[in-house]
């Protein structure tokens, strides 16, 4: 078949697949000797592979009839009580029951989900900017206009949203507004956390234009400072928001496990898309997962990887601050998650700088990657979740040297 013929028989989804730049990236960071702050996957030390191997020997000899089995496409009953269980001890949110519960293969699945039930090539979708480059390829398979609204450092800029708002709504279009997608605590690829405030603004907003809320959430648990705010769910509600969570950054991102929170007519509709992806997800990972929490308290499991993480994100600070600092950079303090924004000064461009961090083997993820419209842009994500400590002040430093030769050879 000719690549004409070929690219004929494709859908118009199959046509406009592009290979994630992220993926291309990151084959560069397994270079030997290579530094990379590149992936967002997890500390494999942290994963609690003793307590999962010893219950996984259990449920495979003595729950085979549940575990290798199809199980409901909702999920395992005992994981939703579980989860249940969780979302009232960790935040207060008790007025759920199994039926406002579906399991996921992750919340990647969730975010393919929500675009198939909600967008259409005419619907609009409000993402923050920078967005988590997950969703936004997850909601691009549907074709919607999507509307990229700032993102400062405590949050979503409300203003901004409330404009954009109000246009759609004099012309007459907002009902073609789907949802507002978030990510307010510790977000990914920003590292900003929304504030109380911006939290009930948006509700206000949303319930005031009719809007579903899309709350994404992997990194609440991993605070390192304070708690966040309280969820946007709880301040909005089942008629309004929409909440995801996932084991992927707190237990294991093999696991394949999210979940959704909502409405029970959402999850009614979601479940039968689940169905026509993959009839349901595994009964051995999910009652893996159900009898870790009945037998380990996740907060307190979770101590020792907050721990690592946060002194991983102290160490990325310092280097910042010893080696970046002077070269004009700027980042915010994440006060929780696995990811720094860096604001190089106008002129660097972060995409096109790569080719010199690849000499110099360190890595990261240009700005561009997680907006909309790509432009070129002098910010970069850094993640500090995979690099030992003193890899980290290593790497920080071949950062500035990257910067040193671009300015060189840019004359900046
Ligand atoms: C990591 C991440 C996810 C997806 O994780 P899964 O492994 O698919 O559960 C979703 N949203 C955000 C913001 C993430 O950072």
């Amino acid at each position: 078949m000719t690549v004409e013929v070929f690219e004929m028989k494709l859908s118009k989804l199959g046509r406009n697949l592009k290979s994630s730049l992220i993926r291309d990236l990151l084959k560069y960071a397994t270079v030997p000797g290579a530094i990379s702050f590149g992936g967002g996957a997890p500390d494999p030390e942290t994963f609690p592979r003793k307590e999962l191997a010893e219950i996984a020997k259990e449920i495979i000899e003595e729950d085979y009839r549940f575990v290798l089995q199809y199980i409901p496409t909702e999920g395992d009953i005992e994981l939703k009580r579980e989860i249940l269980k969780l979302l009232n001890d960790v935040y207060g949110i008790n007025d759920l029951d199994e039926d406002n519960v579906l399991v996921t293969n992750g919340s990647q699945q969730a975010l393919d989900i929500l675009g198939r039930i909600f967008l259409d090539e005419n619907s609009y979708v409000v993402v923050e900017r920078p967005s988590y480059l997950g969703a936004l390829n997850a909601f691009y398979t549907s074709f919607p206009h999507f509307i990229s609204v700032p993102l400062e450092s405590d949050g979503i800029d409300v203003n901004y949203l409330e404009r954009v708002l109000r246009e759609l709504d004099e012309k007459g279009e907002v009902g073609k507004l789907k949802f507002i997608y978030v990510v307010p605590n510790f977000h990914n690829p920003a590292g900003v956390t929304m504030s109380l405030e911006k939290r009930k603004a948006l509700v206000d907003l949303a319930e005031k234009y009719d809007v579903f809320i899309v709350e994404d959430d992997p990194y609440g648990a991993l605070a390192f400072d304070e708690k966040p705010p309280m969820p946007v769910f709880k301040i909005g509600g089942l008629d309004r928001v929409i909440l995801l969570n996932t084991f992927s950054k707190v237990l294991a991102p093999g696991l394949r496990l999210g979940v959704i929170i909502a409405e029970k007519d959402i999850i009614r509709k979601a479940v039968m898309a689940k169905q026509s992806a993959d009839l349901c997800g595994s009964g051995l990972n999910q009652r893996l997962v159900a009898r870790f929490l009945q037998r380990y308290n996740l907060a307190e499991y979770l101590k020792p990887t907050v721990e690592t993480y946060r002194k991983k994100r102290d160490a990325m600070i310092e280097a910042l601050e010893k080696h970046l600092a002077p070269k004009g950079a700027r980042w915010n303090r994440p006060g929780g998650g696995l990811f720094m924004w860096v604001e190089l000064p106008e002129g660097y461009d972060t995409m096109e700088m790569l080719d010199i961090a690849k000499e110099k083997l360190v890595f990261y993820i240009p700005g561009a990657a997680f907006l909309v419209d790509s432009i070129n842009c002098h910010s970069m994500r850094l993640s500090f979740c995979l690099p030992p400590v003193e890899k980290i002040y290593e790497g920080v430093e071949r950062l500035a040297r990257v910067m040193e030769t671009y300015k060189e050879e840019k004359g900046l």
